[in-house]
């Protein structure tokens, strides 16, 4: 059944049955209803959109089903051109078994086995990848002029092997030490991810980029880390001024160990002296990298949907609010034989969420400024859909008022609080605040800063971008549920990331409560209200990585 026509049957049914008038259509029209949110996660869920894989039959059906819902509700296209979409020319590579990569130390060769003690992948549209070159040892490899940090000094990693261990400085620092609370202490910064490492290698012209893994400190196993060997998933860039580094990856703990000992290093003095200020990159003495590597290519392309809601006396102020639409698509049998991964949490909830929002809005009074509605591609495969769209924007950044992103929301029934990643960042963690108050409802900051979850959706390449941004995303910490309390929070979240995330089990269920989303995806409704009909432009807040960017372009948010 369309979903407009079953919202009109339930208004039907609800004048037949308690017999109102125009009160109860405005009072529908103004809140975020939980049966939409399920009727459009079961539409996004089911079979007929395969997992939702980008450059698939299933993921155009998404695509295709978005513009429709966008365009009943009355928004305008808001893609390029005057289109619904954004084209996002993508490629996957693979790199071939078997794939030859060792170290060599005083003319001795230690070869790495991928999987086992390397994954090493590339995002580079390339057919092989020769290296033989020396391996410098950078450290955390954070140059961080605001926080008075460089760990490359002098060093010139152009065409050479950058090594870097994982997290940032203060991460393992004890109290006393000079790095302590120089990186927000045990939340991870930006500078503690794999993304920014090897962005920074390439500003620097390195051929490749390598971070030694370690569990507690990239908040994953080594499974995860090498759980798709020598594959990845990158935009295609017009833009080739920096390009990526050629081969990117994780180094297991336990070669690097055995790498540094043979080179006459030792791993763990390496880490402590990396956590002072003074350190500077070096050039491992006798050390190279080699690797004889045939790779794979294919180019697809896959789209973000984009729907706008003009204002009325600021339109090119612009309030923006995204979940990603692609999910998992198909994979392995499980037990009873599904194949279909459909990310029915993750993310058609997210998804059902902006049109609910797009919905209330339209259904009100406009806003002064403009809000635009964005359904994102290849999230899964790395952010790519919002990171494409950040590097080439088609509302400038500099005005994009906020970012409010939705990506995994409770499905365990109404909470008094709401989960805030990434404390301290921006002030719109104040308008969260604010919302929530209203609700009669607190924010609690997530449990697992040092997890990173700030810098891992979609959100993240929009904040780089300079835009402040929001992201509510419930496996950040167990919610104060209603309905068994924080402890009940907690179990929604170990039986989601241990049963469904990223598999068949992440389905559209009939017995989810959906309370606890409207009233998170209402704190969003009434944050873009609020925003967008004054002038404020929340900024972030000092110490974030993100304010030298945004300062950047104050002259043009007068
Ligand atoms: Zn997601």
């Amino acid at each position: 059944m369309r979903l407009r026509a079953l919202v009109i049957l339930s208004l039907v049914s609800a004048f037949v049955a308690v017999g109102i008038g125009c009160e109860a259509v405005e009072e529908e029209a103004s809140r975020i209803e939980t049966e939409r949110l399920s009727a459009i996660v079961r539409e996004l869920a089911s079979d007929k959109y395969e997992g939702r894989a980008p450059g698939t039959p299933g993921g155009r059906r998404t695509v295709e089903y978005l513009i429709e819902e966008f365009d009943e509700l009355g928004l305008e296209p808001g893609g390029v051109e005057g289109g619904w979409t954004h084209e996002v020319p993508l490629i996957h590579t693979q790199i071939e078994a078997p794939a030859v990569m060792q170290f060599v130390v005083g003319g001795e060769a230690q070869p790495l086995e991928q999987k086992l003690d390397i994954e090493a992948s590339t995002v580079r549209a390339v057919d092989s990848i020769a290296i033989n070159a020396p391996v410098i040892f950078v450290g955390f490899g954070a140059y961080a002029p605001e926080r008075d940090w460089d760990d490359y000094g002098e060093i010139n990693l152009e065409g050479k092997v950058a090594l870097y261990l994982v997290n940032d400085p203060d991460f393992a620092a004890k109290p006393d030490e000079p790095a302590a609370g120089r990186f927000g202490n045990r939340r991870m910064t930006y500078y503690g991810r794999w993304a920014y490492k090897f962005e920074e290698a390439a500003r620097r012209g390195a051929a490749a980029a390598l971070v030694i893994h370690e569990t507690e400190a990239a908040g994953y196993g080594w499974n995860v880390a090498s759980s798709s060997p020598g594959e990845n998933y990158a935009v295609v860039s017009a833009d080739a001024t920096t390009p990526p580094v050629m081969l990117q990856g994780w180094l297991h703990e336990d070669a690097a160990t055995a790498l540094m000992r043979s080179a006459g290093y030792d791993l763990d003095e390496l880490r402590i002296q990396a956590r002072n200020p003074d350190f500077e990159a070096f050039e491992l003495d006798g050390v190279s990298f080699a690797s004889d590597l045939s790779v794979s290519v294919d180019h697809f392309e896959s789209s973000n949907v984009l729907a706008l809601l003009p204002g009325e006396a600021h339109p090119d102020e612009l309030l923006m609010v995204a979940a990603h639409w692609d999910a998992y698509g198909v994979g392995e049998p499980d037990e009873q034989g599904r194949t279909v991964r459909p990310g029915a949490n993750d993310d058609a909830l997210g998804i059902a969420g902006v049109l609910e929002i797009a919905r209330v809005l339209k259904a009100g009074p406009p806003l002064e400024r403009s809000v635009v509605f964005a359904a994102w591609t290849a999230e899964e495969s790395g952010l790519l859909g919002s990171a494409a769209y950040a590097r080439d924007p088609i509302y400038p950044l500099e005005k994009t008022v906020a970012n409010l992103s939705l990506d995994i929301l409770n499905t365990a029934g109404p909470a008094r609080d709401v989960i805030l990643v990434g404390e301290g960042q921006s002030e719109l963690e104040d308008d969260l605040a604010r919302a929530a108050a209203a609700q009669g409802r607190t924010v609690t900051p997530e449990s697992l800063p040092e997890n990173g979850l700030f810098y891992r959706a979609d959100h993240f390449p929009m904040a780089r971008g300079g835009v402040p941004v929001l992201l509510i995303m419930q496996i950040a910490g167990g919610a104060d549920l209603v309905d068994g309390g924080r402890q009940a929070g907690d179990q929604w979240i170990e039986d989601y990331i241990g049963n469904c995330y990223h598999q068949t089990c992440d389905a559209w269920d009939p017995d989810w409560d959906l309370r606890g989303a409207a009233q998170d995806i209402e704190l969003f409704r009434t944050i873009i209200e609020d925003l967008g009909n004054s002038r404020r432009w929340p900024q972030w807040k000092s110490g974030s990585e993100f304010k030298a960017i945004r300062e950047q372009s104050a002259g043009v948010r007068q």
